[in-house]
């Protein structure tokens, strides 16, 4: 198989459109594996921080974004190794955690590639070529096994919110013994709500503004009430109580980002009940005696995940017998990338991804 000719890939210039551009497929170095590309999700991050502005993100001058391939969440099929690869080879199936880390670090060490400091960690599809294209070049590292029992669109989606939403709910020790509040049912939060049910909880109630978004994550069958929010979070726990016959849910995990999703969260949960926090932004406001002290509580931060936990979640997932891709509302094939942008930047209903091997007409 010659890989000498050109590919796509998919670009943000930050003007709210998504472009084309050829380049070349590239060479794997040592330690570097050539992935063609099944499947790469387009995630809110990308949305908030590329799409419309560059902006910075985590504290870094000027503009995260550094004008490469988009794309932070793929999943697909070695094709080519260089030299030095010790795990994988040419015909695995993998997922790709999106960030690749100096390896060397406490943080790296633990797996959490996410936290490296050092000024070598690079995001794909951020600060290098990513997922939105038919090859990537990724280190060797950064690659976690895709389970025979899992699509490439699952793979894709556990690469970011899947894995997200996995640790958060670790956290907080999510198992029979209780149930679940998921607040937020944008993508993560029905990772959410599916994990939680493998995971074992006794019942999952969702919370969300959207009537569209309720509707979607109704017909997946993982939670067992989706509720509109009340204006006031006390009220809204009102609701989630009648919901599950009881005071509160023991785990709660709020994958809004905003400031009144994560009063709910921490209202709906129960005396001695634990609070996961994943969504990204916003501030936090509460009243603590009676909100926190009283009942109780235990409340986690989360960010991402690790690359063992991303592992782990993959075999399970497929133990569990469940399919990611079932949140997937909508595939585009690279060439309607710019749809596929305008759709999850306004009112997609569950995930938008990109295929890049499908074929331009659908
Ligand atoms: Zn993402
Ligand atoms: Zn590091």
């Amino acid at each position: 198989m010659s890989l000498k000719h050109d590919m796509t890939g998919v670009y943000l210039p930050g003007d709210s459109t998504a472009v084309l551009r050829e380049l070349a497929v590239p060479e794997p170095g040592p330690g570097q594996v050539l992935i063609e590309v099944g499947a790469s999700g387009i995630c809110g991050s990308d949305i908030g921080y590329i799409y419309h502005e560059h902006k910075g993100h985590r504290g870094v001058d000027g503009p995260a974004y550094r004008g490469v391939v988009a794309g932070h969440e793929p999943s697909g099929r070695i094709v080519a190794t260089g030299p030095a690869c010790r795990r994988f080879g040419a015909g695995d199936r993998v997922i790709v955690y999106h960030i690749a880390g100096c390896g060397l670090c406490d943080n790296c060490r633990r797996g959490y590639f996410i936290s490296c400091t050092s000024p070598e960690r690079e995001s794909y599809g951020w600060q290098r070529d990513g997922g939105h294209a038919h090859y990537l070049l990724a280190e060797e590292s950064t690659c976690v096994p895709l389970p025979d029992d899992l699509s490439y669109v699952d793979g894709a989606l556990i690469a970011c919110g899947f894995g997200t939403a996995y640790e958060g709910l670790r956290r907080i020790g999510v198992n029979g013994d209780g149930d679940l509040l998921v607040v937020g049912l944008g993508p993560v939060g029905l990772a959410a709500g599916m994990i939680g049910k493998g995971m074992g909880a006794r019942r999952v109630v969702g919370v969300e503004v959207s009537p569209q978004r309720r509707e979607w994550a109704d017909g997946l069958g993982v939670f067992d009430a989706t509720l509109a929010p009340e204006p006031d979070a006390e009220a809204t726990a009102g609701l989630v109580a009648d919901a599950l016959g009881a005071p509160g849910a023991l785990t709660a995990i709020d994958c809004s980002g905003s400031r009144a999703g994560r009063s709910t969260a921490i209202a709906g949960a129960a005396e001695w009940g634990r609070v996961s926090l994943v969504g990204e932004g916003g501030t936090l406001e509460t009243e603590v005696s009676d909100a926190l002290l009283h009942k109780q509580l235990t409340l986690y931060a989360s960010w991402v995940t690790s690359l063992p936990a991303m592992a782990e979640l993959a075999v399970n997932l497929a133990r569990w017998g469940l399919r990611p891709e079932r949140i997937v509302s909508d595939r585009f094939p690279l060439a309607k990338a710019d749809e596929a942008y305008r759709l999850a930047a306004g009112a997609s209903k569950g995930k938008v991804v990109l295929l890049p091997w499908e074929e331009q007409d659908r």
